[in-house]
């Protein structure tokens, strides 16, 4: 499951996996057949609605029929994303409590589709803070996480907004440092968020992805979200744009998709689009991915 992700090779050639966030509204089936469409092998699910707290009831039919295209089509591990209004180091504790018992709920139905991936925001630490943040979030997975579970658990790089913790390679290396069961835990790279933290993968990619295996190790970069950004470097706004429509441009997105530490990853757009606006920026993608 886990070699999955490293891109199959077709006729020699490597191919890119790709997708996009999708609505899970009508089940894993639909986004199954919608990933097809755009000619997707992967996507990007809420596990929940992500201001709600009520998960949706599992119907295990749309499961199996899901799992039967994906193999069929040999689709790479899925990223489950974790509602972003969760704060797993609040400084109130209900709040905390609530992230808890949401993300193991999460995790635990995961494992009803197994080997995949769920990437979470660390949180905003709202004063206390970062590394009061950092212990907060570290306890938290060291509650949750369990040694069977088959869903590797990832740290998103965050844009810094507000108190957000993860705006630093520094900071996730810290958090992933504290946790018990670190082969549980990954990192998935946002190339808005990274941009708007300052770190200037335009014009030094290789700098900045030198500075992630020197900090965190690249081993741990499980996964790409791939989104322009509306907002300076540094800017701190976290506003996704479309691919080729932001500040940091078609010319680097493409260095990013073909770079040799970053080529085998899974790619996941969560640009401002409806399917067809997906569909294009796929095919944009693929167009300028040197398979
Ligand atoms: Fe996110
Ligand atoms: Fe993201
Ligand atoms: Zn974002």
């Amino acid at each position: 499951m886990r070699r999955r992700n490293r891109g199959h090779p077709v006729n020699g050639k490597s191919m890119m996996t790709i997708g996009c966030h999708l609505s899970v509204a009508r089940g894993f089936l639909a986004m199954g057949r919608d990933a097809l469409a755009i000619d997707a092998t992967t996507f990007q699910f809420f596990t929940r609605n992500p201001r709600g707290s009520k998960a949706k009831a599992i119907d295990p039919a749309d499961i199996a029929a899901f799992l039967e295209l994906a193999a069929e089509h040999r689709f790479a591990p899925l990223l489950a994303h974790a509602p972003y209004t969760l704060n797993p180091c609040s400084a109130d504790p209900k709040t905390r409590e609530f992230a808890l018992e949401t993300m193991r709920d999460d995790l635990a139905r995961l494992e009803l589709l197994p080997g995949n991936l769920y990437n979470f925001h660390p949180g905003s630490h709202v004063g206390q803070g970062e590394a009061a943040g950092i212990a907060l979030i570290t306890a938290q997975l060291n509650a949750i996480l369990t040694p069977h579970q088959t869903t590797t658990v990832l740290l998103e790089t965050m844009a810094g907004k507000g108190s957000e913790v993860g705006r630093s390679f520094q900071e996730l290396r810290a958090i992933l440092d504290g946790v018990v069961l670190r082969d549980k835990m990954g990192v998935c790279l946002d190339t808005c968020h990274v941009h708007d933290a300052g770190y200037d993968i335009v014009d030094d990619l290789d700098g900045v992805l030198a500075e992630f295996d020197a900090v965190i190790g690249l081993d741990r970069l499980r996964a790409v979200h791939l989104n322009d950004s509306l907002n300076p470097r540094g800017s701190r706004k976290d506003r996704h744009a479309r691919i080729g429509h932001g500040r940091i441009g078609l010319a680097a997105i493409t260095r990013i998709i073909n770079h040799p530490c970053l080529r085998h990853l899974p790619f996941l757009l969560e640009t401002p689009n409806e399917l067809p606006g997906y569909a294009a920026e796929i095919a944009l993608l693929r167009g300028v991915y040197q398979g």
